[in-house]
């Protein structure tokens, strides 16, 4: 019999899908790293699994523990899916810009789920990053996994999604496209993919709002760039460790109206229901269009699934309220 002993076994392994219709102008093959197909939807799953591992090993979480994240919601679906399986409980802290639907699918696998305000400093009281700092400190036998900094969330992706993609592509790709949150996904597979071959370039996706795309041009964590914003998964407004700045060739910029309006467009024209920073990855792709020739292969990586997103880039009533259709 053909079987996995348990869910976690079935994450990752995801298909590579090429692009037909968003990529007509493009002189090059563009295909996608589809990572919805994970047991939870998203690509986090991978570093979930990873991150409580390494957890174990070193003694950080022990038999009966709590497992606490600030989370946009994809790694506490992960890390949910690996605490049940586990035996762990599970604390998820979310902003409270975080679509419903994430939220409810997090109290739907047990976990507690704590929302704070997103429009606060990381360093307020009140901020996700400080309140889940703050509740592993008043829980006993609690670990608080940080994706931010973590090491296993860069490790998960240079054991998995980037050989994964070496090996889908027989070595042939020549660019590396993701949007860039914690910056695990770019940082693991960009630095697996150019241990492969050096002039495999790699793009990330940033956000207006965020700080990562100046800091790369220029060195300076430039506080103007700072400002709400509405795409959801990319872009800080501080340095996480994860994002190895050196790997990365440049930064691309997305409006929100334009992740938004991408967003519905792969699933109109390519029939992929994605998230919003699905969109923003396939505009930034096609804002890079410049940079692609004939005998390219250009990879983007789709993080995680549209039902998240369905009272929100979905919604036509709630694009027309934001301004981005008429
Ligand atoms: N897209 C979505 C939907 C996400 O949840 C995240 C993680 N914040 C990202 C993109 C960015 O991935 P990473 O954290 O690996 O940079």
């Amino acid at each position: 019999m053909k079987y996995f002993k348990n869910i976690l076994e079935t994450i990752g392994n995801t298909p590579l899908v090429k692009l037909n219709k968003l990529t007509s102008e493009l002189p090059c093959l563009v295909l996608a790293k589809y990572e919805t197909f994970n047991p939870g939807n998203s690509v986090k799953d991978r570093i979930a699994v990873q991150m409580i591992a390494d957890a174990e090993k070193e003694g950080l979480l022990k038999p009966g523990g709590t497992i606490i994240e600030s989370t946009s919601g994809n790694t506490g679906m992960g890390l949910a899916l690996v605490a049940v399986v586990k035996g762990y409980k599970m604390i998820c802290v979310i902003s409270d810009k975080q679509s419903k639907e994430k939220v409810d699918i997090l109290k739907a696998m047990g976990s507690e789920v704590h929302v704070c305000p997103t429009n606060v400093a990381p360093e307020d009281p009140r901020s996700y990053y400080a309140t889940g700092k703050r509740l592993a400190k008043e829980t006993p036998n609690s670990w608080y996994v940080n994706q931010y900094d973590n090491p296993g969330n860069f490790k998960a992706h240079y054991l998995t999604t980037g050989p994964e993609i070496w090996e889908q592509t027989e070595g042939k790709i020549t660019h590396f496209v993701a949007g860039v949150g914690t910056g695990g996904t770019i940082s693991g597979v960009g630095t697996f993919l150019k241990e492969k071959n050096p002039n495999i370039k790699v793009w990330g996706i940033d956000t207006y709002g965020s700080v990562f795309k100046k800091y790369h041009e220029t060195g300076i964590l430039d506080k103007d760039e700072i400002y709400p914003y509405i795409t959801e998964g990319i872009g800080e407004d501080m340095l996480p460790k994860n994002v190895h700045f050196d790997i990365i060739d440049g930064f691309t910029k997305v409006t929100d109206k334009d992740a938004a309006i991408y967003t519905q467009r792969l699933a109109k024209e390519e029939a992929m229901f994605l998230g919003n920073s699905a969109g923003a990855a396939m505009k930034g792709l096609l804002q890079l269009k410049e940079h692609f020739t004939k005998d390219d292969v250009v990879v983007v990586l789709f993080h995680d699934h549209g039902s998240r997103y369905v009272g929100k880039m979905y919604n036509d009533q709630w694009m027309r309220e934001k301004g981005f259709i008429k």
